[in-house]
């Protein structure tokens, strides 16, 4: 065995393609035990060096999803729509986007995660509700898509093990960021979810793990590609996140926000965004044209009926949504030492003074504090005076709210004259185009 991994590290290392038989035996050789971490990774390392081909990011794709279980939710009897994102800052977007799928007659089904460094993790989000259960039964899932068309529930560790095993070594010997390794460890957990069709978010900017427009290109193609040799038809797009999403950022405050906008308020931003997932995302399960499928989501939202069904949805899954109750933790302000535009809210300190109010984690078993996090009171392009308030954090501990602050001060740049206008969308493909 020593050899087999010795030799496979080698061939990566000096530039050859690890084929589907080399593939298997590396992703059954870490979640066998036989493989140890510290081989695993030297390969992920020479991996992000030399780079992942198409041919060799299906094929990981396709050893992390045999790894593990795939869902079957067939019995559902319709397509079952998902809506992913690469992770991003303020990203409340699952939130609104399922109702307003399932208000508009699509069946809405998601496997969702937690927070992961300075990004936040719907799963955190919808347990800041009380009672909100994020682990339903197979059974249960599937009953509750019959019912309502609308849900989100964790997929476990032993979803995708070899995923879990490898995504925790990525994390520590940075090695995250390589476009294949990104498109094989999402699409696989969409596989395996067993959704019919999903909407991919891939965010580019500070706050993302794509802060450049051409890897974001590719990292979209591998999971276009990924999905067709799966037949799970994927549409990409991607949007930016150099500055928050939205006002809001840290859990409770993030579903507040998602409130506001399915009641017909909230930031511009959030409810654009979430329309225009929504509607691609009943595209793919056979809803005609975007446009048409657009009014039908814009319909949903304004009669209220998207708004009812995240009631209806919290409900089921155990949860008691009273808008506005919650515990208010102390605010620690940043104000404008100068007068002028808002030209940077730079979306990873945002993310970060977030995380360490208390929103995020800093290990894997720290626990998050629901009602913790950073609102923002400008954005980007909004002009300010001397002393006004940019954003304030909100941390129970005052040691954390200071340094929360401290960075969130750092996040913000104010000067004399206007940013350019910058485009929230910069890119759609089809799972048809390459
Ligand atoms: N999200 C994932 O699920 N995997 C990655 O590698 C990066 C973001």
């Amino acid at each position: 065995m020593i050899d087999i991994v010795h030799d496979l590290i080698a061939w990566k290392r000096d530039g050859h393609e690890l084929d589907a038989a080399r593939m298997h035996e590396f992703v059954t050789g870490v979640v066998e035990g036989w493989v140890a971490p510290y081989q695993a990774s030297a390969l992920l390392m020479a991996i992000v060096l030399r780079g992942l081909s198409e041919a060799e990011t299906i094929a990981l794709a396709t050893e992390l999803v045999n790894s593990g279980r795939r869902y079957d939710l067939s019995a559902v009897g319709r397509p079952v729509l998902d809506k992913h994102s690469s992770g991003g800052v303020g990203d409340k977007l699952t939130l609104v986007v399922g109702p307003l799928v399932a208000a508009a007659g699509g069946c809405f089904g998601k496997m969702s995660g937690r927070g992961l460094g300075h990004t936040g993790g719907t799963l955190d989000k919808l347990e800041s509700i009380p009672g909100f259960r994020v682990s339903l039964s197979h059974g249960e899932l599937v009953r509750q898509l019959e019912r309502i068309g609308l849900a989100v529930v964790g997929l476990s560790p032993r979803g995708v093990p070899a995923d879990h095993l490898l995504y925790s070594l990525r994390d520590v010997t940075a090695t995250v960021d390589e476009p294949g390794l990104i498109a094989a460890s999402m699409m696989s957990k969409k596989i395996a979810g067993g959704s019919s069709a999903v909407v991919l978010d891939l965010k580019v900017g500070s706050g993302a793990f794509m802060s450049d427009l051409d890897q974001a290109e590719e990292l979209g193609r591998l999971c276009r590609a990924i999905g067709a040799a799966a037949g799970l038809p994927t549409t990409t797009l991607m949007t930016a996140m150099d500055e928050p999403l939205g006002t809001a950022v840290g859990n409770r405050l993030e579903v507040e926000e998602a409130w506001s906008v399915l009641t017909g308020e909230g930031p511009q931003d959030v409810r654009e965004l979430s329309l225009l997932l929504a509607a691609e995302a009943l595209v793919l399960g056979g809803g005609g044209e975007l446009v048409t499928a657009r009014e039908r989501v814009e319909a949903a939202l304004s009669d209220g009926r998207a708004a009812e069904y995240f009631d209806r949805w919290v409900h089921v899954q155990g949860g008691r949504w009273r808008p506005g109750e919650y515990q208010r933790l102390a605010r620690g302000e940043v104000r404008a030492e100068q007068a002028g535009y808002v030209v940077r809210c730079d979306a990873r300190l945002v993310g970060r003074a977030a995380q360490l109010a208390g929103a995020g984690r800093q290990r894997a078993e720290d626990m998050v504090e629901p009602a913790a996090g950073a609102l923002l009171a400008r954005k980007v392009g909004d002009q300010v005076e001397t002393g006004e308030l940019l954003g304030s954090v909100l941390a129970r501990d005052g040691d954390r709210r200071e340094s929360a602050r401290a960075v969130l001060a750092g996040a913000f740049t104010v000067a004399p004259g206007p940013p350019p206008p910058a485009a929230l969308v910069l890119d759609r493909r089809g799972p048809k185009e390459s």
